[in-house]
């Protein structure tokens, strides 16, 4: 059959009432629902989202939660004013047609609280239908980004197409709609032993079945209920491309997998770091104890294991702290340099000293910027602002403000930008914003985090750029409370 016959015998297919979903949808948007306080006066009450019904009450504290006389669920309380979060997700409808073919439809809602009727309006469209067995479908939807189909009016959704590359991986064949699915899994043969109606907790229905045809073996773990290791397949991709294979090529091991339930991480540690005290396990895999990092050096693996579990860090920065220590020359004979007692704080004091004498070759190019940037310190009653002085200033910069300005050092040795700081008078040793200038252009303007600057910031740094004769660009995102 030619793909165009698949898809005309995909379009031919009825409509589906989409009430049938009313009940799941309502399930899976439960968690959504609010309590509703209103006052008149001393006198309070309250409406429940989920049942819909009024009660009397005394006063009931915003943002706590409170169960419903009626229906017994428990909500968040809100006020009348607040919004209630629209919920929008996929559902997956499954039939056969007459050749046995799996048949996949994609529905797609949303769930809107409206104010003035106290209740939701549930907009529940099919968005794609795939024909599974010869891998063919159809899309209908007006607009897709970031995997979420918009909808808002049944009049912008266009025809059934065949969909486009971009639209490759937009539908999730997620939540599926459970009440036919014996009926289907009986008509075929080839899934019979799937566990197919369990698989779908955990996976994309499509995801699972291709799958499930490479490695017969899922069915075991969930006849043996393994719910971790399924779990770490179908989370990870990196996982369901390799673990089953690992699986096969250590299969005297599986019998831990069953006994404790492990996750394929705890798996793949078990057999690298040969270690069968689960909780030592558990523990590795917890803070990426890999073995390939430390074949030469003669770290007791279990030591090490406690020693990060005992400081709550992962073995990447104990990787890289002994890398430190290597490079600046510590003595490793001394526990308290190998394993010290604040791993982090060791870490973070090796990692500046070493910038500072990578950064020593800086400091010249640092020293002129900043005679001829001299000019353009700027402060009011409030903030100052001023040119760094040298690199060890950017690291500083980097680590209080949490963002990425060291990187910058070289560009700054150049001449190619200016990197000016912006703190408060009071604070001057705090970190505020961090602002970089092109040209005499204002560049980028940074808050911690490379967050937002408040209106008081914002302000000073217009003022600033008149005074001095800077070019201004709105270039940050401000804070509007
Ligand atoms: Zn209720």
């Amino acid at each position: 059959m030619f793909k165009y016959e698949v898809r005309n015998q995909l379009i031919a297919i009825d409509e589906l009432d989409t009430s049938i979903f009313s009940e799941m949808i309502d399930k899976m948007t439960l968690k959504n629902n609010k309590i509703i306080l209103f006052h008149h006066g001393k006198k309070y009450k309250y409406f429940c989202t989920n049942c819909k019904t009024w009660h009397d009450c005394h006063h009931v504290k915003l943002k706590t939660k409170l169960k419903c006389e009626n229906c017994n669920k428990t909500f968040e309380v809100i006020c009348k004013r607040n919004v209630i979060r629209t919920c929008a997700d996929f559902i997956t409808y499954l039939q056969t047609d007459k050749e046995n073919n799996m048949i996949i439809r994609s529905f797609f809602f949303k769930k809107k609280f409206n104010k003035e009727k106290m209740d939701f309006d549930i907009n529940c469209f099919e968005i794609g239908r795939y024909n599974y067995d010869v891998d063919v479908g159809i899309v209908r939807y007006s607009y897709t980004s970031h995997y979420v189909v918009y909808f808002e009016n049944e009049q912008y959704l266009e025809k059934w197409k065949k969909p486009s590359d971009s639209y490759e991986g937009v539908i999730e064949y997620i939540n599926v709609y459970k009440k036919d699915i014996n009926k289907i899994i009986r008509k075929r043969s080839d899934l019979k032993y799937s566990q197919l109606k369990k698989a779908i907790k955990y996976f994309d229905i499509v995801d699972y079945m291709n799958l499930y045809k490479r490695y017969n073996e899922l069915e075991l773990l969930f006849k043996f209920n393994c719910t971790n290791y399924i779990k770490s397949i179908a989370k990870s991709h990196i996982y369901n491309e390799n673990f089953l294979l690992l699986l096969e090529t250590n299969k005297k091991y599986i019998r831990y997998i069953v006994k404790y339930n492990l996750s394929a991480k705890e798996f793949e540690k078990m057999f690298e770091l040969e270690i069968f005290d689960v909780e030592k396990v558990r523990m590795a895999a917890k803070y990426n104890v890999c073995k390939k990092d430390f074949v030469d050096s003669k770290i007791n693996i279990n030591k090490l294991i406690m020693y990060l579990h005992q400081q709550k860090q992962q073995c990447n920065m104990y990787n890289d702290y002994l890398g430190l220590c290597n490079y600046l020359g510590v003595d490793m004979k001394k526990t308290k340099n190998m394993f010290p007692n604040n791993l982090k704080q060791a870490h973070d004091e090796l990692s500046i000293s070493k910038s500072n004498i990578d950064n020593k070759k800086y400091e010249k190019g640092f020293i002129e910027n900043y005679m001829k940037n001299i000019k353009y310190m700027y402060c009011d009653k409030k903030y100052i602002v001023y040119p760094v002085e040298n690199p060890h200033e950017l690291i500083i910069e980097s680590i209080n403000n949490k963002n990425c300005v060291k990187s910058y050092i070289p560009k700054v040795d150049r001449g190619d930008c200016e990197i000016f700081l912006m703190r408060e008078i009071n604070k001057i040793d705090k970190s505020l914003v961090t602002i970089e200038i092109i040209d005499n252009e204002l560049n980028q303007v940074k808050a911690f985090d490379n967050g937002k600057i408040n209106q008081s910031e914002k302000k000073f740094i217009i003022h600033w750029c008149k005074k001095k004769n800077l070019e201004y660009r709105e270039c940050a995102d401000v804070k509007y409370d």
